[in-house]
């Protein structure tokens, strides 16, 4: 049977599991050693030249789980984006990126780009178009991300692989709020896959790792600058993340399912004003969203009625924490504003959409009676508080 005609679950189980010839233990074994006999030059074994065997038995799973002929592990998912993106970029190129961007990768082009001789333009809008408008003689690369954070917009993979290949570009998708679970962008024509593996492929929010997946071609200039940059992975984290990933395809679905069951209950609610969620008939590229996605993620926004302090709502959750990062088993909440794109100025917030009052929500595996109930209690507890503060 190929690879590619496995379920999703059998790929995360199985593929590119260490087997344990010697004591036939269930998992993979795990090699910490830094340091391999070789038997010639040109087949050392060494973490920073990423292919210690847990790192070599983790990216033949992430190359199934992406349909690639290729992966890479990184010590973090901006190690994978900085690389990923660098190494397709010289003085005086440029790229096309697209205007709703998680901050840490805005702020990775907009500080260190231009001292590299690298020149970059972000998009007016997400249509195709908007993309092509941009593209100038000396353009090397499209840079995309679908869903975004936090407003969860889409863009359509098809039409920016087309693009690319009319200009002769390189696309590259941050595939992190998707998993590989939802959505296989190679299967539309991008040529280069990256994972914030903090996220959906951790999923228990205690590893910090990246990824890339692509061709066999396009990992060579990915794999000489990154031998040179350094961002791999320990081989502990490595095996910790083979284990959490062999559970991703029945986690993600579960979050699936809990965010469309919540997006539809805060949709409804009178003391919320707009939902962010592609899997909703409302979402203006739900359409689209349903021809490249198999699920819809575990991610959503809401902006609250302006009546209600999103601060004092989040405040008032009390198993829904607050938290930075986002994709665990645990439901969590944030204000886009002071956090992930705290490092954008408030009219670069402004043009992109972000409310001050934003909340975005990443579902876990929760019950989701329990998820509504926290909800409505802490609801009743700001708009309690607020009307005494309203009341003379
Ligand atoms: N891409 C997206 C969409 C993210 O949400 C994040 C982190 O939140 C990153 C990339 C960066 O990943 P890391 O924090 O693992 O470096």
């Amino acid at each position: 049977m190929k690879k590619k005609d496995l379920g999703i679950n059998t790929i995360c189980t199985h593929i590119g599991e260490l087997e344990d010839h010697k004591y036939k233990g269930a998992i993979s074994p795990l090699y910490m050693s830094t340091s391999y006999a070789f038997e010639d030059v040109e087949h050392k074994r060494y973490p920073r030249y990423f292919n210690t065997p847990n790192q070599e038995a983790l990216s033949i799973k992430i190359a199934a789980l992406e349909h690639a002929e290729a992966a890479m592990i990184f010590g973090s998912g901006m190690a994978a984006v900085s690389t990923g993106v660098l190494a397709f970029l010289s003085s005086g190129d440029h790229i096309v990126l697209q205007n709703m961007l998680y901050g840490g990768t805005y702020n990775l082009v907009t500080t260190q780009f231009e001292k590299m001789g690298i020149s970059y333009s972000f998009t007016d809008g997400l249509q195709a178009k908007d993309f092509e408008d941009k593209i100038q003689k000396n353009t090397k690369v499209i840079y995309i991300e679908t869903p975004s954070n936090p407003l969860l917009t889409i863009t359509d993979l098809k039409a920016i692989s087309d693009l690319a290949s009319k200009y002769d570009l390189i696309s590259i998708i941050d595939n992190t709020f998707a998993s590989p679970v939802n959505q296989n962008p190679i299967d539309f024509g991008i040529d280069v896959v990256i994972h914030s593996a903090t996220k959906y492929m951790g999923g228990h929010s205690d590893i910090c790792a990246g990824a890339i997946a692509t061709s066999k071609e396009l990992m060579e200039p990915i794999f000489k600058l990154a031998i040179n940059l350094g961002g791999s992975l320990s081989d502990y984290t490595v095996w910790l993340l083979e284990r959490s990933i062999k559970t991703m395809g029945i986690r993600v679905k579960a979050q699936n399912e809990n965010a469309g069951h919540l997006a539809n209950y805060l949709e409804k609610h009178e003391l919320v004003k707009k939902v962010y969620y592609p899997g909703l008939k409302t979402h203006k590229d739900h359409e689209l969203a349903k021809k490249q996605m198999r699920g819809f993620g575990g991610m959503m926004s809401f902006e609250l009625d302006e009546n209600i302090d999103a601060r004092e709502f989040r405040k008032a959750l009390k198993f829904i924490k607050s938290s930075m990062s986002l994709a665990g088993i645990e439901s969590t909440v944030l204000a886009p504003a002071q956090t992930s794109h705290g490092l954008l100025s408030p009219e670069e917030r402004k043009k992109q959409g972000i409310a001050d009052g934003l909340i975005r929500f990443s579902l876990g595996i929760e019950d989701k009676e329990d998820l509504i109930a926290d909800i409505e209690q802490a609801l009743k507890e700001v708009s309690k508080n607020q009307l005494a503060i309203n009341t003379p």
